[in-house]
């Protein structure tokens, strides 16, 4: 993997395997196009996408890097945490992901089942339409309530059924931080905290986060993102540098429908940073 400051990195992308519109292939391509030279496809909770990305990514003269977001509860929120590097044949990584799909099969069942009682049928084999490859996303059942005209966007329709407090939210425990980040290590990858500021966590409780992650052997912070604000990317650089954290950056791009979002484009990170892609070679 090269590591040079003039190289354009996005380590954090999705496909149409978990809740993105593309195909790995097309993805790929697509960050060819917009001029990124080393990708990272990290679908939520599964690693399915990886060979065709990777295969894509030598025609197309890029450097793909094996990853995924591994959904986690901790303190009582849902916290993302991407493995960089990884090998996706490791069995204990495979065997916490299979688990964390069997949570979301069976959610999504209980998503259709209280929606049901909301007057809203057939939305677990609408959500199934869209999901296309390997596991059911709240994203999924978004888009199918956008069809058939619940809400205008999907935006809207998070805020209207799929969070916390509205009808078709189904609490639940994802992986533990912990373990989350044991897996990541087992595959030989590198553990980092997704989007930090999307969380809302008071200081005290993103320190707390930052602690545990570290000393469970979590090294990198995601301190560039299409979900933070520039003061959040100042914010998370800081907070970076403090806990002795490795920076990454990524689009989190999930499709062209979202067209505020696009691969690669996303500021450097701040000049005292460390990025993660340091030690690559
Ligand atoms: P899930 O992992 O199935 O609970 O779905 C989480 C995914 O839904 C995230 O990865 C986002 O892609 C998407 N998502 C979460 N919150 C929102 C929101 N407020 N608006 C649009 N998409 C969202
Ligand atoms: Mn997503
Ligand atoms: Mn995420
Ligand atoms: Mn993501």
């Amino acid at each position: 993997m090269p590591n040079s400051h003039d190289l354009q990195y996005d380590l954090h992308s999705h496909s149409i395997v978990s809740d993105g519109s593309l195909s790995p292939e097309d993805l790929v391509s697509r960050a060819a196009a917009q001029g990124v030279n080393v990708l990272a496809l990290t679908d939520h909770d599964v690693t399915e996408g990886l060979s065709a990305a990777r295969q894509a990514a030598t025609e197309h003269g890029i450097h793909l890097v094996s990853g995924v977001e591994i959904s986690v509860t901790w303190n009582g929120a849902t916290v993302h945490i991407l493995g960089l590097g990884i090998d996706e044949d490791n069995d204990e990584l495979q065997k916490g992901l299979g688990e964390l799909r069997e949570f979301r099969a069976w959610r999504a069942r209980e998503i259709a089942r209280r929606l049901e009682k909301k007057g809203i049928l057939d939305s677990y084999d609408g959500a199934i339409q869209y999901a296309k490859g390997a596991l059911v996303s709240r994203t999924h059942f978004a888009h199918y309530l956008v069809e058939t005209g619940r809400a205008k966007n999907v935006r809207d329709v998070f805020k209207k059924y799929l969070v916390k407090g509205k009808p078709g939210y189904v609490p639940g425990q994802w992986a533990r931080l912990d373990d989350a980040v044991q897996w990541i290590n087992a595959a030989g990858g590198q553990a980092v905290v997704a989007h930090p500021a999307r969380y809302r966590l008071s200081a005290t409780n993103l320190r707390k986060l930052l602690s545990e992650f570290k000393a469970c052997g979590g090294v990198g912070l995601e301190v560039v993102s299409s979900a933070h604000s520039e003061s959040d990317c100042i914010t998370m650089g800081r907070y970076a540098s403090q806990f002795e954290l490795l920076a990454s950056c990524g689009s989190d791009f999930h499709g062209p429908e979202q067209p505020w979002v696009e691969l690669g484009r996303i500021p450097s990170l701040p000049e005292h940073c460390e990025p993660i892609w340091s030690g690559w070679n």
